[in-house]
């Protein structure tokens, strides 16, 4: 017997409707990181909580735990049709929501929101101890919660990074990052010793505000951006934001004295954005009109940002139009001077100011740190201490401050717990895209220099995006690439680009 006709109809029509939902969320959690004046914070605190409450409400209904198992007792979709991989995908997400209880959820909202103030303010005068029994509440919710969800072997913090990289265990991620780790922290001693260190001063002289907004709008177009249907605004702590089909918000910030930030930045949010542009219409609210995993998702915006951004080709197109717009800054500079300039490799405190060598350590310094505090081997208290141990120990220099250290990422305040080894996975998976599109496209830099950026998204639209959640994240590496995930094309494209730098 076969399932009613209805029942794969009538879960699309539950998922959608759970989809329209969060979209709502979603321009509402925009508008508070872009335009709402600050005495509007409580209204919309309750805004969202009244949302999350309702999403959380139709996401969990039993109707849509019985189309499920009606669907899975009479399986007549085949294995790869997008069919069946929206009923295993909303099973992922049912199951994971159910086996929540509402008081953990109702908890851990609340406990983010407080924790998530005590870190502003604790970095802010730089006290860790201030921060600390929060840390210690938050921690125990998340190991609740790892227990609550359930796990294979006794990895508590695979059921977290699961939320982010389904499918993806620490044990994955640590066959990667253990050979990357050792190559990268040759790599970066190779690059001190080299004694060639470029000027950096070029990239902090004036650069007007409004021309920086023209400039980065023009670049995010020409990589691909649709602005009819999306736009870029200011916040504080820049993102991607998309709402579903048609519209989708880029946000950057501006220093008139410092160039990367703003246009590396909007490359980098363009990049994400691209792919939610990139995503399936029809599909839209069902697992397979949604993105991949985080790390797919940061794949898409380290692509355009570094290994199209930042390469040389990037600038044979792009550098007299900068001459041309920031005359002030640029007029007396060589282009080679400023290609080297915005690839200065040099080990930094800071995660979101770092280059692209030394960027992946501090991902796997914060891996395995909140791995420890998950499986309890490492006590909240002693957190401080072990940060600037292995930070020294992987950078040659120790946090001069909390602030500087282990107080500087929002991500723990807030419970983002397995997030961060997206990070990483995403610049190893852009590694091994950028072979597999050069396979199929030719010269991709000939292409680049000529600012023909077409080729290289209609690829990605056609072998990324429009697949959504068809596969998980390893297996579309594997159908796309014919590889399996590994730290190698990461590592040789690095090591191609900065062995020419810096004369290794
Ligand atoms: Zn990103």
């Amino acid at each position: 017997m076969h399932a009613s006709p209805q029942a794969y109809e009538e879960l699309v029509t539950r998922l959608k409707k759970t989809a329209l939902l969060s979209s709502c969320s979603a321009v509402l959690g925009w508008d508070e990181q872009t335009y709402l004046p600050p005495a509007g914070t409580e209204l919309r605190a309750n805004q969202l909580a009244l949302m999350a409450g309702m999403i959380h409400e139709q996401a969990t209904n039993p109707e849509i735990g019985n189309l499920l198992q009606e669907l899975e007792d009479k399986s007549e979709f085949g294995d790869d049709s997008f069919e069946q991989a929206n009923i295993r995908e909303a099973r992922h997400e049912y199951d994971r929501a159910t086996k929540l209880p509402r008081r953990l959820v109702e908890e851990l909202s609340k406990v983010a929101t407080l924790s998530h103030h005590a870190w502003v303010d604790a970095r802010k005068k730089n006290q860790f101890q201030d921060f600390l029994p929060w840390l210690e509440q938050m921690i125990d919710l998340k190991r609740e919660q790892a227990s609550a969800i359930g796990y294979q072997g006794n990895q508590a913090y695979d059921a977290l990074l699961d939320e982010y990289e389904p499918g993806t265990t620490s044990e994955m991620i640590e066959q990667a990052f253990v050979p990357l780790r050792n190559e990268l922290v040759a790599l970066v001693s190779a690059i001190k010793d080299s004694g060639i260190t470029p000027d950096i001063s070029i990239l902090t002289r004036k650069y007007p505000v409004e021309k920086q907004r023209e400039f980065s709008i023009s670049a995010a177009e020409k990589i691909g951006f649709d602005f009819n249907a999306g736009r870029l605004d200011i916040a504080a702590h820049p993102f991607c934001s998309g709402f579903g089909p048609g519209d989708c918000r880029l946000t950057t910030r501006y220093d008139e004295h410092h160039f990367p930030g703003a246009f590396f930045g909007t490359l980098h949010e363009a990049g994400h954005g691209i792919y939610e542009q990139g995503l399936s219409q029809e599909h839209f609210g069902t697992p397979v009109g949604s993105f991949t995993s985080l790390g797919i998702h940061e794949s898409q915006s380290r692509m355009w940002e570094n290994l199209v951004g930042r390469s040389r080709a990037f600038w044979d197109h792009f550098f007299q139009p900068a001459q041309t717009l920031f005359p002030t800054a640029l007029a007396d500079v060589k282009q080679e001077e400023f290609y080297r300039a915005i690839n200065d490799v040099r080990p930094s405190f800071i995660r979101v100011e770092a280059d692209e060598v030394t960027y992946n350590l501090h991902i796997m310094l914060r891996f395995e740190l909140e791995k420890a505090l998950i499986s309890g081997d490492l006590k909240p208290a002693d957190l401080e201490a072990v940060w600037n141990e292995k930070f020294s120990e992987y950078f040659g220099l120790t946090p001069d401050s909390s602030a500087n250290g282990c107080l500087q990422d929002v991500h723990w305040s807030a419970g983002l717990i397995g997030y961060f080894p997206t990070y990483a996975l995403g610049n190893m998976y852009a590694a091994h895209f950028f072979n597999a599109a050069e396979k199929d496209l030719g010269d991709l830099s000939a292409l680049i220099a000529k600012g023909e950026f077409t080729p290289l998204k209609e690829w990605l639209n056609q072998n990324i995006h429009s697949q959504g959640k068809l596969y998980r994240a390893n297996r579309l590496v594997e159908v796309v690439t014919g590889e399996t995930l590994s730290h190698e094309p990461l590592i040789d494209q690095l090591q191609n680009k900065y062995s020419e730098l810096y004369n290794l």
